[in-house]
């Protein structure tokens, strides 16, 4: 009896060397993540048309794509689930006006993602901008109060967008170029909501927000300074010094200062995809 407990147990016991499972799981996100060249972008993407640096902007429509932390792609991957979730519940309900696909504007392109009606009325529209977020961020958003258990922001006005766009600039851009590209495309929307649900608890809440023009250009002045740039087929100097704080957090430093440090290979790449994004202009 006791010879049998004690030969579990010596098979139970593991090596180091049977210890493959993290090593496997961290070399498979180290592929996963490592930065890329993708295909260079003739619109402005909504997701990456708010950013600090115009040139950072270039960049990534130039197919840019940084390396990511294996736990920020993990991140990212939660924030589609939720994405998929809400949308799957609002098909369910019957709100949804359209199926995603992409359209392209005069600057913008991209895929809005949630263009809702109210039950029982098609010419009551909302375009809605889903968001997780974590309880610290979700703490810092300017809410109103909550109504039923729901948090709310204020009411539909450009003046209450004012404090969620200092929160969030991002995600008020985004919405913004969603509305204008759907303007473009016929369909005159002009208001929405920022919607958000915490990471943590699952607590839902939202912002209205409305057609704002002076604010959408001023949230994208370097968006459309770089796609500028790109048409006329060439790359922006820097705007901020090496040491700067806009560069210590810039995901594309790393090829930023490698051009400006005379990388040739590089810049040759990066010129090429310049005479793309030109061509496209001028075809
Ligand atoms: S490293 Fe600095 S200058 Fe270069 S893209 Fe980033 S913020 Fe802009």
């Amino acid at each position: 009896m006791s010879g049998k407990f004690s030969a579990v147990k010596t098979l139970g016991r593991k090596s180091m060397a049977d210890d493959w499972l993290g090593e496997a799981i961290d070399s498979y996100y180290h592929e996963l993540c490592k930065p890329s060249w993708r295909e260079v972008k003739h619109l402005i993407s909504p997701s990456g048309c708010w950013n600090v640096c115009p040139r950072a902007v270039q960049l990534r429509q130039l197919g840019y794509s940084p390396r990511f932390s294996a736990q920020t792609r993990r991140r990212m991957d939660n924030g589609t689930g939720v994405h998929h979730r809400w949308e799957a519940l609002f098909a369910e309900m019957g709100i949804v006006v359209m199926e995603e696909k992409f359209m392209a504007g005069a600057d913008f392109g991209g895929t809005p993602d949630n263009l809702l009606h109210k039950p029982g009325n098609k010419d009551e529209q909302l375009l809605l901008e889903i968001k997780s977020i974590n309880q610290n961020g979700w703490r810092k958003l300017p809410w109103a109060g909550q109504v039923k258990g729901v948090y709310r922001g204020a009411s539909f006005a450009p003046t209450n967008m004012a404090a969620l766009a200092k929160a969030q600039p991002r995600h008020i851009a985004q919405w913004l170029a969603y509305d204008r590209i759907l303007l473009e495309n016929g369909h005159d929307i002009g208001k929405g909501a920022i919607f958000y649900e915490c990471k943590d608890n699952q607590q839902y809440g939202y912002f209205f927000v409305v057609r704002d023009d002076p604010l959408f250009e001023a949230l994208t002045d370097n968006a459309q300074e770089a796609l500028k740039w790109n048409r006329k087929g060439n790359l922006m100097g820097m705007p901020f010094a090496y040491t700067s704080p806009q560069c210590k957090d810039c995901d594309a430093r790393p090829v930023c200062h490698r051009i400006e440090d005379g990388d040739e290979a590089l810049k040759k790449m990066v010129r090429a995809r310049l005479q793309q994004t030109k061509r496209a202009k001028n075809g």
